[in-house]
């Protein structure tokens, strides 16, 4: 695909960069694309972030539910805590556990507007897209994942399972 100039509209109100995660170019800045794993090396570099992790409970509850429900809650989360432009009690709507995700969105910084705005520029005020709620949706997965949680852990249990008691 080729280039093109932004248009004067673009310019004056900030554009999401698809190449991103969910990231806005500035207006009149160079698009400054960042891949998934770049975005996990900004965040292991905070001590607050990088110490969560997903516990026993966390694991076993992923588990039972499965990889595709939890991507809902996430979705859901993501839908009714953050992406209005006002969210009720913004700045403390995520807990520090109760749930996988909150811990995904504490690690990831999609927590409150304000860790949104300041991580990942995207700008408080506003509501946020539905496109751009699917990226932090698959950011949050992603997290998840690195975790050591894979799409099927209720099948890769049983496989290891019977291996153990062969
Ligand atoms: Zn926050």
């Amino acid at each position: 695909m080729r280039a093109r100039q932004a248009t004067p509209a673009e310019l004056r109100s900030p554009r999401i960069d698809f190449r991103l995660g969910f990231g806005i170019v500035a207006p009149n800045r160079r698009v400054n694309a960042m891949t998934t794993d770049a975005a996990f090396q900004r965040l292991a570099k905070s001590k607050f972030r990088s110490r969560f992790r997903l516990s026993e409970a966390d694991r076993e509850y992923i588990a039972e539910k499965g990889m595709e429900t939890i991507r809902r809650h996430a979705e859901d989360f993501v839908r009714t805590r953050l992406a209005p432009a006002h969210p009720p009690n913004d700045g403390r709507q995520t807990p520090m556990r109760g749930h996988p995700v909150f811990k995904a969105q504490h690690a990831c910084a999609c927590c409150c507007r304000s860790c949104l705005e300041k991580w990942w520029k995207v700008p408080k005020g506003t509501d946020i897209p539905p496109e751009r709620q699917s990226r932090i949706v698959d950011f949050l997965m992603a997290w998840i994942e690195r975790q050591g949680c894979s799409p099927k852990p209720a099948a890769a249990k049983k496989a290891n399972e019977s291996h153990l008691t062969k």
